[in-house]
Parts: C-alpha cells; structure tokens; sequence
C-alpha cells in the first residue's frame, strides 16, 4: 500500500460480516464446490491436534510511514474443549488477535494453524470455507440479518455448507432449542431483546458443529441480565465439550473461563488457569 494512502481503518471482522450478508444475498443456491463439501458434523476431527496453534506471531500495520506494531511474538495453543477467555486494556491487540484466529487477518510473520492446517497462503475462497465451516463467530453487535426471521439466520450457514432444506431446517431448529428460543423460531430480530438476539446469534454459530466459537465482547451491548444468560450459555456450550474462546476487556466477563490469556502492547503477559471460574448461576 502506497505511503499516507490508507483507506479508511475498517475492522477486518466487519468486512467479514460484510462479505457474509453479501454472499446471502448473491447465492440462492451454494456453489458446486460449496454443495459437494462434507455436510457439517462429518468432518474427521483429529483429537490430539490443538484447535489453535500459534508460533511468534507479528502482526504491524503499516499507518502513513509509521509502523504499529499491534502484535509481538504470540505463542500459544488451545486444546479442545477448552474454555479460554483473551483480556486486555483497549489498544492491547485483542481484536487484531481475534481476527487472526478467525481467519478474516494473516499475521505479517509466525505460523497459525487451524485444527492443524497452516493457513498461510491459503486463497479467500478457501479461508471462507474454512471460516465458515471451522469456526462459530459471535459478535458484539449480533450481526444478524435484518427482516429474515431466527429460524433463516441460523440456517444461514448451513445453505453454504450444501445441505438440503429439510435438514436445514432441522438443524437450525434443534440450534434454537439448544438456545432456549424454540418458541422465538419465527421472530424478526427486531421482535427480540438484545439477549434473545445474542443467543440467535450463538445458535447459528453452533449450528455448523464448529471446532471452536469466536466470540468478540459478545455481551459488549447487553444488560447485567441479558449478559448472564449468554455467559451461562457459554459456559454449557462448553461444559458440552466445545472449544470456546471469550474476547472481552471486562474482568468479570473473563472470569467465567478456565484458562486467561492476558494481553498488554501485543504480548502475552499471562497465560494462566482459572480455577475459579464462575459457576452457572441460572439456567437460561
Ligand atoms: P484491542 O482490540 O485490544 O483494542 P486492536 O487489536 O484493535 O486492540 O489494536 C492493537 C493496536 O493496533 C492498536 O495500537 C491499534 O491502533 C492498532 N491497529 C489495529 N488495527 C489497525 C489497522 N487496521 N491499521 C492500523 N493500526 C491498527
Ligand atoms: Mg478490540
């Protein structure tokens, strides 16, 4: 990129979402390549291959003829089934680190395996496949579709993974009842509460059986109420044998995980367990 010509600084997790609601919108019907993959939840899992491996990863942003140097050497894996919550002040590099992990940014130098599979030099088309079969993003801002009820935003998904109606439909509503909102099934988003809509938005990232669920601030824009409930559902996710890691600036956010990495200037200054970790309080 040519120097002091930057366009204007968009999260790469937006373009993400963008991408997402864009690809909706094109496709009525996935793809050959998209329709002959594996149906979710058939994928060979390997079980003693970390879900994330990362090795001393940099990642600088060039801005003007500065350079930011967002992450500093970040080493470390997660196993699955873990619970793992990334803290950090505001500036540390936690959703430079996120993006990452979600495969929506490359770092500038390190090695980042998914599931085993280095992902460098991978081409869009198979890093959206891999987002999308691999990884449950869950965002601040829900993200769900406008005017498209619950049921079709959790089905979202699974049209680009090639399954039929019938087992769309199928899925998703098991998802919804995984969530506690089988009865919400047919509600826009906007006949929802900000917590009925987070949780939605976790059924659909369940609903492709990903190997590990992204979550960033995920109660970012909830209430002390609607919050517990989607931590309680984080926490049964995982007690179910998912893989979940929680990004978030708040302390007592991050104390419903086991394990705390905590980031300053993009760099691990600890990495411990958390054997404390909040108890469900209330099943939602
Ligand atoms: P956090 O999510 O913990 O607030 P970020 O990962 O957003 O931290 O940012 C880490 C550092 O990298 C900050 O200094 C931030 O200004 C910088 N940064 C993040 N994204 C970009 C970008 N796209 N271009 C330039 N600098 C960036
Ligand atoms: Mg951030």
């Amino acid at each position: 990129m040519p120097r002091g010509h930057r366009p204007a600084r968009r999260p790469a997790v937006e373009r993400g979402q963008r991408a997402l609601a864009a690809r909706l919108k094109r496709h009525q019907s996935p793809p050959a390549e998209e329709a002959a993959a594996p149906p979710p939840g058939r994928r060979p899992r390997r079980p003693n291959v970390p879900v994330v491996d990362l090795q001393d990863v940099y990642k600088t942003y060039a801005v003007g003829n500065i350079a930011v140097h967002a992450l500093n050497g970040i080493s470390f894996r997660v196993e699955r089934g873990e619970y793992v919550a990334i803290i950090g002040a505001s500036g540390s590099g936690k959703s430079t680190l996120m993006n990452i992990i979600g495969c929506l940014d490359a770092p500038t130098s390190g090695v980042y395996r998914l599931n085993g599979l280095d992902v460098r030099g991978l081409d869009e088309d198979t890093l959206a496949d891999i987002r999308n079969h691999e990884i449950g993003f869950v965002f601040q801002n829900f993200n769900l579709i406008p005017r498209t009820r619950a049921l079709a935003n959790v089905e979202l998904p699974l049209l680009y993974a090639g399954l039929n109606r019938s087992d769309r439909h199928q899925r998703a509503l098991h998802a919804l009842h995984e969530v506690g909102l089988r009865t919400r099934v047919d509600h826009l988003p906007s006949e929802l509460s900000g917590g009925q809509q987070q949780r939605v938005a976790i059924a659909r990232a369940l609903v492709t059986n990903p190997a590990m669920i992204l979550a960033d601030e995920p109660t970012g824009a909830l209430d002390t109420h609607s919050s517990a409930e989607v931590l309680n559902l984080f926490g049964r996710v995982n007690s179910e044998g998912r893989t979940v890691i929680l990004i978030t600036h708040e302390a007592d956010v991050a104390a419903h995980a086991h394990r705390l990495i905590r980031l300053s200037d993009g760099r691990i200054v600890e990495d411990t367990a958390n054997p404390d970790a909040v108890k469900q309080e209330k099943v939602v």
